[in-house]
């Protein structure tokens, strides 16, 4: 059930054909999951948080830095040298103080990954390095975690979402690992590919629309095209493939 006071605050998403207070209220039930408080993440955080899902458990390690904050939105010029969870977390309570947001102060890694996500209903990738996003991509599998993936890189990202046993996964479509270290990133990059997460996160957990699943979108911010990838599962893949086990690799 909603209160007068969630009902004024949603009122124009309510209206939205097939979200209804339903959706609202499936919305204040959820439980998401956020990899990174970075670009990706505070666009996502913030627009969850907006929408009024119920918890976000945000996860990063690092603190903020002045080469930040042309793209991470929910860090300012005072936060610099704070942790980013922390500095995250507390805009987002000030944003609307109906979330339970928690900030966890960790770096993601094998040891601790099944815990961390455990109980929650998502994972919204906001990472900015491919060995995490596969871990991830990995865990979610196993656990059947719907899994919400973004990427940034300067004028360009890609977006995919991955459901767990119906779709293809990270795995599916990438091969190998992606050079590591400072790439570049538009400010507004984030902001694109973030939203269209958000998107995602918010159709699913309503049960409205199609998901951008078993198609990888790749967006061009330098010639503004948005290009689709059909992406099929593929029965070899290490993550989610049928055949895994069966034959050495
Ligand atoms: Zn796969």
């Amino acid at each position: 059930m909603l209160s007068q006071d969630e009902r004024e605050r949603y009122d124009r998403q309510i209206l939205i054909k097939g979200f209804g207070e339903e959706g609202q209220a499936k919305l204040k039930k959820a439980k998401v999951f956020i990899a990174g408080a970075g670009g990706l993440g505070s666009v996502t955080a913030t627009y969850l948080a907006a929408a009024g899902v119920g918890v976000i458990r945000l996860v990063d390690h690092d603190n903020v830095e002045l080469s930040n904050l042309n793209r991470q939105v929910l860090h300012w010029d005072e936060d610099m040298g704070k942790k980013k969870a922390d500095s995250a977390a507390e805009k987002l309570k000030r944003l609307n103080p109906g979330l339970k947001v928690e900030a966890v102060k960790e770096k993601i890694s094998q040891a601790n990954i099944s815990q961390l996500v455990a109980g929650f209903d998502l994972i919204v990738d906001a990472m900015d390095n491919l060995p995490t996003r596969y871990l991830m991509n990995k865990v979610a599998i196993e656990m059947k975690i719907p899994f919400f993936h973004g990427a940034v890189h300067g004028f360009e990202g890609r977006a995919m979402t991955i459901i767990p046993g119906e779709t293809a996964c990270l795995g599916c479509v990438y091969r190998g690992a992606i050079a590591e270290g400072k790439f570049p990133v538009l400010g507004v990059t984030p902001g694109v590919i973030g939203c269209i997460q958000v998107t995602e996160v918010i159709k699913y957990i309503v049960g409205i629309g199609q998901l951008l699943t078993n198609r990888l979108l790749v967006y061009d911010g330098l010639n503004m095209k948005f290009s689709e990838f059909k992406v099929k599962r593929d029965p070899n893949c290490e993550y989610c493939g049928h055949s895994r086990g069966k034959e050495s690799r």
